[in-house]
């Protein structure tokens, strides 16, 4: 099976294949990291996520790298306000950046590569481009990129760019949408700013060269997919293939997707417009990661999605559903011999999920079978019409589904409790939702004592006493649910 994904390059739906035929060498551009990032970062790298699982699942080799932009305008201005040095500034949010894709279950790139070690690099990139002519030196030591030198410009973004005056600079890190103009690769240091010393002068590098050198370090002149949000189109990736094509005379990636924003009230959510949430804000809120993960991927990359905290809890309860469907499955005992129509069911949904994904990663399309199978099996259960086999049948195609979307396995307790030490760290236990702090205040040998002394007053015949208990862990945010095998909780 070849995924098809569509190529913002060409404008059509293609197959995406390994040019080399072993490993589908793909580049994605990761955080800046100046502070912590929001759901609407994180919906593109579970998107990016998606992809990759989907592409193992059918069985091709990825080599994935991710940059971390580690230097920048905004990181130089914040480490300079705090008084310590960029490198100090930014360990704290790259850490909690991984920590942050380790609670949605994002799966680490093969690579991830810093910017600050990586400036010999990107000094000889732009060194390549001073010899095409390409680049070009100005009088306090910057050096920008000549785009009259790239007729191609524009061709990712289909920006008509005639108008374009040559010579017309800009020096910032990201700049307003509709103008082309020269831009910067390497920027002279302002007194004070961190800088280094190189053959082409002293100062950093500029957001743009930073990907195309290390993308090309990683994966080779030319490689099959290059990823991001659907902001970077324009220009961080139009400038990306300006620099690399110019500097190999090669096509850089032959493929490229980006992904639709996350919205709020129908606008971007961003640092900017100050209408975001960062992972920890809903994990204090008390809404579990594999809900979050859920409510993000569940609308595919190529449309854009509002965030509700309806959303979140359509997937808690979507959630919910199939890790009971899923212990029901596990710990049921089912006669031998099966059901046809649940064979069936088994059989369609697996297709269907894997043709939706195929198409262009429409997860939406995805997990719709899967919901219905899980319906139809659940009635069969409850029927008594539902065998060995069936089980058989189903699990396979709740593996298939859970190996793209990973959310059956109940991982959550760990990021909250993360979340919460977190916020304790930072002072920021007032936002901490009371019953999720409740929740939380009890351990696991508390709660397991309560559940003790329940079943000991039930057994007592103490119903009063074994119903009190019940309600105060309820309050506590912890529910007892009562089966064949005894009690389970857990945290809600
Ligand atoms: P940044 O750290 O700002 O460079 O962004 C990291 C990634 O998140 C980039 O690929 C951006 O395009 C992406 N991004 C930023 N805002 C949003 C949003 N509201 N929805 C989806 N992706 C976003
Ligand atoms: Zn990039």
């Amino acid at each position: 099976m070849t995924l098809r994904l569509f190529n913002t390059l060409t404008g059509q739906i293609e197959p995406l294949l390994p040019a080399d035929g072993k490993a589908l060498r793909m580049y994605a551009c990761g955080p800046t990291v100046y502070d912590y990032g929001h759901i609407g970062n994180f919906r593109t790298f579970l998107q990016i996520d998606i992809l990759r699982r989907f592409l193992k699942l059918t069985g091709t080799t990825v080599r994935h790298v991710m940059n971390i932009t580690d230097v920048d305008d905004k990181i130089i201005r914040n480490a300079g306000e705090s008084g310590v040095p960029i490198g100090d500034y930014t360990k704290r949010y790259v850490e909690a950046f991984f920590e942050d894709l380790e609670a949605l279950r994002i799966e680490r790139p093969e690579q991830i590569a810093r910017a600050t070690e990586h400036i010999p690099r990107m000094v000889a990139l732009i060194e390549k481009l001073a010899a095409e002519g390409a680049a070009y030196k100005t009088d306090d030591g910057s050096w920008y990129f000549r785009l009259k030198s790239f007729p191609e410009y524009g061709k990712l973004s289909k920006k008509d760019l005639s108008g374009m005056e040559d010579g017309a600079r800009v020096d910032v890190d990201e700049y307003e949408k509709d103008s082309a103009r020269d831009f910067a690769l390497w920027k002279a240091p302002k007194p004070g700013e961190t800088s280094w010393e190189t053959a082409i002068g002293s100062g950093r590098p500029g957001w743009h060269i930073e990907c195309s050198a290390m993308a090309m370090e990683y994966l080779g002149e030319s490689f099959d997919l290059h990823c991001g949000g659907e902001d970077l189109m324009f220009p961080h990736h139009e400038n990306e293939i300006a620099q690399s094509e110019t500097a190999t005379h090669q096509q850089f990636a032959r493929h490229w997707m980006h992904v639709r924003f996350l919205l709020v009230d129908g606008r971007k959510m961003s640092k900017s417009e100050g209408n975001f949430y960062t992972l920890r804000d809903l994990l204090l809120k008390g809404f579990k990661a594999s809900a979050i993960r859920l409510a993000l991927i569940s609308v595919p990359y190529g449309n854009q999605l509002n965030f509700t905290f309806d959303g979140l809890i359509e997937s808690t309860k979507a959630i919910e559903r199939l890790r009971t469907f899923r212990d029901r499955l596990m710990t049921g005992k089912f006669p031998v011999g099966e059901n046809s129509q649940i064979q069936e069911a088994a059989k369609n949904a697996q297709e269907e999920f894997l043709r939706a994904l195929d198409n262009d990663l429409n997860t939406a399309e995805a997990r719709a079978p899967i919901f219905e199978l899980v319906r139809a099996a659940n009635t069969a259960m409850d029927q008594n019409e539902f065998f060995a086999a069936d089980r058989d049948a189903v699990l396979p195609v709740l593996k298939d589904f859970d190996a793209v979307f990973d959310v059956l396995e109940d991982r959550d307790a760990e990021p909250t409790r993360r979340a919460l030490a977190w916020a304790e760290k930072e002072g920021r236990l007032a936002d901490v939702a009371p019953e999720l702090r409740a929740a939380q205040s009890l351990s696991d040998e508390q709660i397991e004592a309560k559940v003790a002394e329940r079943l000991a007053a039930k057994k007592a015949r103490d119903f009063r006493l074994a119903d009190a208990i019940r309600n105060e862990l309820a309050e506590m945010g912890v529910i007892l649910e009562d089966s064949k095998d005894g009690v389970k909780w857990k945290r809600k």
